[in-house]
């Protein structure tokens, strides 16, 4: 099999050195004669798993003891109606920031729980997009919280500093950079992130949240949804997803192996600073967002013929590069670079779209 890259959004490659090792241990987990996914939750063995891998997360992300971790289920966009059902027991009201499509669908989903202010959203400014700056947002007093999305996958926008907003606890969506490179978690109420880019198998959501959001509920938050019973269960009210559970943990191992996310963050910026440097030195592609706030993990970019797109796509799925098709709600290309991306991915896709230009300028 020739070497295949894939740029997909999500789910998204893993590391390769996870996979094997996975696949090594599927059937005979440990000499158990039994696959971990078949190991009871509750088990001796499974509880040391997922104690092990929360406390790997806690070491990559230096995250503060009076922070709580959970692994739940139904991905980034259950906690789309976690945060509100959580956080929003006392003043049904909240603020949130759009950047994107995915901050944009947070909105809507909370809608369903309390009244979202939108305090801010991303615009065209000298045809790039840009995020207004903190000082443009217009607050509500009385709100909750204040939810954004560091990173809009959909749309390549990525806000590198982390807003100051006063004492408001700052919920954000980390689905598509959490792991990518060091942050202060003490800044924020809530982080959270669906695991099928950075962390492992879609449907896991890993939830970090500050212990004094945990008794903020609405009363009818379904106990499946609630940061406190899962809390104080340790993510086993029911049964939490096992094998993704394990698999994130082998990640977070592979992460600490690599040097952890301060390496991250250095391999990240060397493989977007190669991407975006060749399409900026191109005529034939062009990327529309603001530097400012270009993401280093979804980099969205055109063709300025777009009807070469097929022959694009088509040509590069044979070259092993694999999934590069813009978001159905933008067109256009995208490549998802995360964590388990190897610059030598990149390096492969600089060339194609080199060779692309020539054949068809
Ligand atoms: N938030 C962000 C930033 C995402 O990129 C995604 C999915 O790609 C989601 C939320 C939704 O995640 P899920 O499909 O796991 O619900």
């Amino acid at each position: 099999m020739n070497k295949v890259y894939n740029f997909c959004a999500g789910p998204a490659m893993l590391p390769v050195e996870v996979m094997q090792q996975a696949q090594a241990e599927f059937v005979d987990w440990q000499g158990q004669g039994c696959s971990v996914m078949e190991l009871s939750h509750r088990s001796k063995d499974f509880i040391q798993v997922a104690e092990q891998a929360e406390a790997d997360l806690r070491e990559l992300l230096a995250i503060p003891s009076n922070y709580k971790v959970l692994f739940t289920h139904g991905g980034g966009r259950g906690q789309f109606s976690a945060v509100p059902l959580n956080l929003g027991g006392k003043q049904a009201q909240a603020d949130y920031l759009v950047s994107g499509s995915w901050s944009s669908a947070a909105v809507d989903e909370a809608k369903r729980y309390l009244t979202p202010n939108v305090v801010a959203t991303s615009r065209w400014q000298d045809e790039r997009l840009v995020v207004p700056e903190p000082k443009e947002w217009q607050l509500n007093p009385n709100a909750a919280y204040l939810h954004y999305c560091p990173n809009e996958t959909v749309d390549g926008v990525e806000m590198s500093e982390v807003p100051d907003i006063g004492t408001v606890p700052l919920v954000a969506d980390m689905s598509s950079n959490i792991l990518s490179k060091p942050v202060d978690v003490s800044r924020f109420g809530v982080i959270y992130a669906g695991a099928q880019k950075n962390i492992g198998p879609s449907g896991l959501s890993v939830v970090i949240v500050r212990d004094d959001l945990l008794d903020q509920s609405m009363a009818h938050t379904p106990s499946i949804l609630n940061y406190k019973i899962l809390a104080e269960q340790g993510s086993m009210f029911n049964t939490p997803p096992t094998y993704a559970w394990y698999l994130a943990g082998l990640v977070f191992k592979w992460l600490k192996a690599q040097g952890g996310v301060e390496a991250m963050e250095k391999r990240n910026a060397e493989k977007a600073t190669l991407l975006y440097g060749y399409i900026d030195g191109s005529d034939f592609y062009q990327n529309r967002i603001h530097t400012a706030y270009r993401s280093r993990m979804n980099v969205p970019f055109q063709l300025i013929n777009p009807e070469l797109d097929k022959a694009f796509l088509q040509q590069a799925e044979q070259a092993g590069l694999k999934a590069l098709a813009g978001h159905r709600s933008v067109g256009g290309m995208r490549a998802s670079i995360y964590n388990a991306m190897p610059i030598e991915g990149v390096q492969a896709l600089v060339d194609f779209m080199t060779d692309f230009a020539r054949r068809n300028g």
